[in-house]
């Protein structure tokens, strides 16, 4: 069909592509969940349980001066259950980000790492929250 061609083709294709700028649909790409922040009690909660180190490598966070990274186990950064948050330094967060620590090896660490006899207090943890 001759007419229904040219009719088509008189539309830039642009026209239907503009839909308006969705959140989480950046040039990543690759993650679609929404992003929300994880609530502060959840994040004290994990540093307390944590307590203070990365619960991968076991390093000492307050003593190295490092942020605490708040990984998605499940990789669902909507996800803010304690159980899917593990509390990592930036060497973990990253090696768990780029799949060198798989999800198993991190649920693995998460139920095998060690109570601590003591949480950090407020203080540590305001520390490991918003810096020194
Ligand atoms: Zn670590």
């Amino acid at each position: 069909m001759w007419g229904n061609e040219s009719y088509r083709k008189s539309f830039p294709k642009k026209a239907q592509k503009s839909k308006g700028t969705l959140r989480g649909e950046g040039p990543r790409g690759k993650k679609k969940t929404k992003r929300t922040p994880i609530p502060e009690n959840v994040k004290k909660k994990a540093l307390m349980r944590s307590g203070r180190y990365c619960q991968y490598c076991r390093k000492d966070l307050l003593r190295n001066r490092l942020m605490p990274t708040f990984h998605h186990i499940d990789g669902n950064a909507s996800n803010h259950h304690l159980n899917n948050i593990i509390v990592l330094c930036p060497d973990c967060h990253n090696k768990a980000d780029r799949g060198v620590i798989t999800k198993e090896q991190l649920i693995y660490k998460l139920r095998s790492s060690p109570r601590p006899m003591v949480g950090p207090n407020m203080d540590e943890i305001n520390k490991l929250l918003f810096g020194w």
